[in-house]
């Protein structure tokens, strides 16, 4: 017995389950085609919504900024790493989500790692939807906190658990805004109504309505008509920002007490000149034009109207986020093979990431598609799903 045999095992086991991930390798910048593998394909699976992640004005503001600031700021923010770069970026996403202050981060993980045990700890309650993200439950984790886990989307539940809960002194409700691998929105109007009721704080992840949702992608809060109701809108510069890095808005004397005490942000080197200054010409794009996200949303729409006539299941989306639900972990795995070797990429999802049995192709549209790449896409999905018997 070797003390290595139990990981030996388990690689073996997801290997037999279908479960094991070979992991794709990109050769080149990411637009709507990207060379994977040796291999020009169609990229039907990055988050890249808007095109920024190879955006020529991301690209030359991040070029500008390596000149002047370098590559790295060899400090925490707390310390020595807060530079022009993040004072500015964080005054113009403040600005653009309409919120007292933001902070920025090193990512959208980091973001729910720093709000989460910042602001909770033992004696309070957590309420979390049960399709949260892995981050948000990680950030529920590392609090003494207790967790009450609702059914997912389900306020009369959630209404209920802060009834019963009343007394606690303090409470926090955390939901994803957009579901990722779902593409379904939380209903924030009335998970603000409960929680102005019962005097709980309002949490939203919205790293998949940033630059998708509201008017000129400004977020869940937007598109709901809620803005200034959220107490902490957490959201990711890796995903239609096309960059890499996360943020947490709010009320000013949120932001600055987790300036003083998130410990990602005091223990951990800030977001390098680069990507701060390719995510501040981000948020300008944006405030300027919402057209990349109107384009993002007719491709959305187009692809997911094709794939529903063909027959496809595309599961119940309110968003550009296109599930094509597959079942077994295999089918997923094969369906994407086979995708590839018609040049298209769209990587198989399975459990862990959903759940066993829910096994899926998550097809990410992006502004940057023209109607020839989807159909192109399209008549790939429509001879695979004819060869798998999945239409
Ligand atoms: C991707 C994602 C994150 C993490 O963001 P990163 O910037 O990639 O770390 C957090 N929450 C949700 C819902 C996400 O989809």
């Amino acid at each position: 017995m070797g003390k290595y045999d139990f990981i030996t095992a388990e690689l073996a086991d997801l290997k037999a389950q279908g479960l094991y991930n070979t992991i794709r390798t990109i050769e080149s910048a990411v637009g709507a085609w990207t060379v994977v593998d040796g291999k020009r394909v169609l990229n039907m699976c990055s988050n890249n919504y808007l095109g920024f992640a190879n955006d020529p004005r991301l690209v030359e503001a991040a070029r500008q900024a390596v000149a002047r600031y370098g590559v790295g700021p060899a400090a925490v923010r707390s310390i020595a790493g807060t530079m022009t770069l993040h004072v500015e970026f964080e005054r113009k996403l403040a600005a653009f989500k309409g919120t007292e202050d933001a902070i920025s981060l090193q990512s959208g993980f980091c973001a729910n790692l720093s709000a989460i045990p910042t602001l909770m700890g033992a004696g309070h309650v957590l309420f979390t939807d049960e399709l949260n993200h892995a981050s948000i439950i990680d950030g529920c984790r590392l609090t003494k906190a207790e967790r009450v886990i609702y059914p997912h989307r389900d306020v009369g539940a959630l209404r209920r658990a802060l009834a019963e809960h009343k007394a606690a002194s303090r409470k926090l409700i955390v939901t994803d805004g957009v579901f990722s691998m779902d593409g379904d929105l939380a209903p924030l109007r009335e998970i603000v109504a409960v929680a102005e009721e019962f005097d709980a704080l309002v949490m939203v992840d919205d790293a998949h309505g940033e630059g998708v949702l509201g008017s000129h992608g400004r977020g869940i809060a937007d598109h709901f008509g809620v803005q200034g109701r959220v107490d902490i809108e957490m959201g990711t510069l890796s995903k239609a920002f096309g960059v890499m890095g996360g943020y947490l808005a709010g009320r000013r004397e949120i932001v600055e007490y987790l300036r003083q005490r998130a410990r990602p942000f005091l223990f951990s080197s800030a977001a390098t000149p680069a990507d701060v200054a390719a995510c501040t010409t981000a948020v300008e794009i944006l405030e300027k034009s919402d057209e990349p996200v109107r384009m993002l949303w007719d491709n959305g729409r187009y692809l997911k109207g094709r794939l529903a006539d063909l027959g496809f299941d595309i599961g119940h989306s309110e968003t550009p986020i296109t599930p094509v639900m597959l079942g077994e972990a295999t089918t997923a795995w094969e369906f994407s093979r086979r995708l590839f070797a018609r040049e298209v990429f769209a990587q198989a999802i399975v459990f862990p990431t959903v759940p066993k049995g829910k096994a899926r192709l998550r097809v990410m549209v992006s502004a940057v598609h023209t109607k020839e790449d989807l159909d192109f896409a399209v008549d790939a999905f429509a001879r695979v799903g004819r060869e798998l018997a999945v239409i």
